[in-house]
């Protein structure tokens, strides 16, 4: 299994093969300010400069238990967010990488609006930032669920950014993680674009949006361990919604969430 910190020698070098052959298809420049990068950077951070990484906001070590919130200051920690604490929300806690003003929202946008799938590398080196929490990192196994994409809005895009992040969170599980992608969720419904609402529509623009996957494989013993994965966590609403679904088909021992950016 591959490391955060490294990969192994294998993997390095099927890296550097897969990043020549990358690399000639889509020139390694940044997604941000399309500045050329070497060969090495390319590989450790795929399509981000270093001055440009240094522009995201990493949410740190101060954030909502429940929500994945990032708080401003240190000086106070409740255990709940003025986002979070007059809802129920059904899944345990949400962890987040990078706020999401600024630098990253750009490159959100290139990766969902503008296609550039590719980008799905980059954002799996950032998604490594959310194994800080010490509760994603306990012993064991979890079921990694994208946030599904209407079946419409998927053929126009041509890939669920939800499940390429899922694929990379996979593919880059620390050491003693075992990670299974499990599509376990479809969605039934369009609905408007989260984007363009404001935070009491949006809060209203969910429900019977999603629904469980026809089938689905054998719960461990003690109920399944699921990791929902999504690019963007705004309020917390649609992992909620997701987690809803999978409660009332089978048997659940922890649900959480993790996401690129923070909404
Ligand atoms: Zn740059
Ligand atoms: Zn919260």
């Amino acid at each position: 299994m591959k490391t955060i910190a490294g990969l192994p020698t294998d993997g390095r070098r099927i890296a550097r093969i897969r990043q020549a052959l990358v690399g000639w298809i889509y020139p390694p420049l940044c997604a941000a300010c399309e500045a050329p990068l070497t060969a090495a950077r390319q590989i450790e951070v795929p399509f981000l400069c270093e001055p440009c990484e240094a522009a995201l906001t990493p949410i740190g070590d101060h954030y909502c238990r429940v929500c994945g919130q990032g708080f401003d200051g240190t000086s106070a920690l409740p255990s709940r967010c003025g986002n979070c604490g007059d809802r129920e929300l059904a899944i345990d806690f949400a962890v987040s990488a990078f706020r999401g003003a600024g630098a990253g929202k750009g490159l959100v946008h290139r990766f969902k609006y503008a296609k550039e799938r590719h980008l799905a590398r980059l954002f799996g080196v950032l998604l490594d930032e959310v194994w800080r929490d010490e509760r994603l990192r306990e012993p064991g196994s979890w079921w990694v669920v994208p946030v599904p994409l209407h079946r419409k809005r998927q053929r126009e895009r041509g890939f669920n950014q939800s499940l390429e992040l899922a694929r990379e969170l996979v593919r880059r599980a620390p050491a003693g993680i075992d990670l299974t992608l499990r599509p376990l969720l479809r969605r039934t419904r369009e609905k408007e674009r989260q984007a363009r609402l404001d935070r009491r529509e949006r809060l209203a623009n969910l429900g019977d949006v999603f629904a469980p996957a026809r089938r689905h494989p054998e719960v461990p013993p003690g109920g399944a361990r699921l990791l929902l994965v999504d690019d963007v966590i705004t309020t917390g609403t649609t992992v909620s919604e997701c987690a809803a679904v999978l409660r009332e088909v089978m048997e659940i021992d922890q649900i959480a969430a993790v996401s690129v950016l923070r909404g």
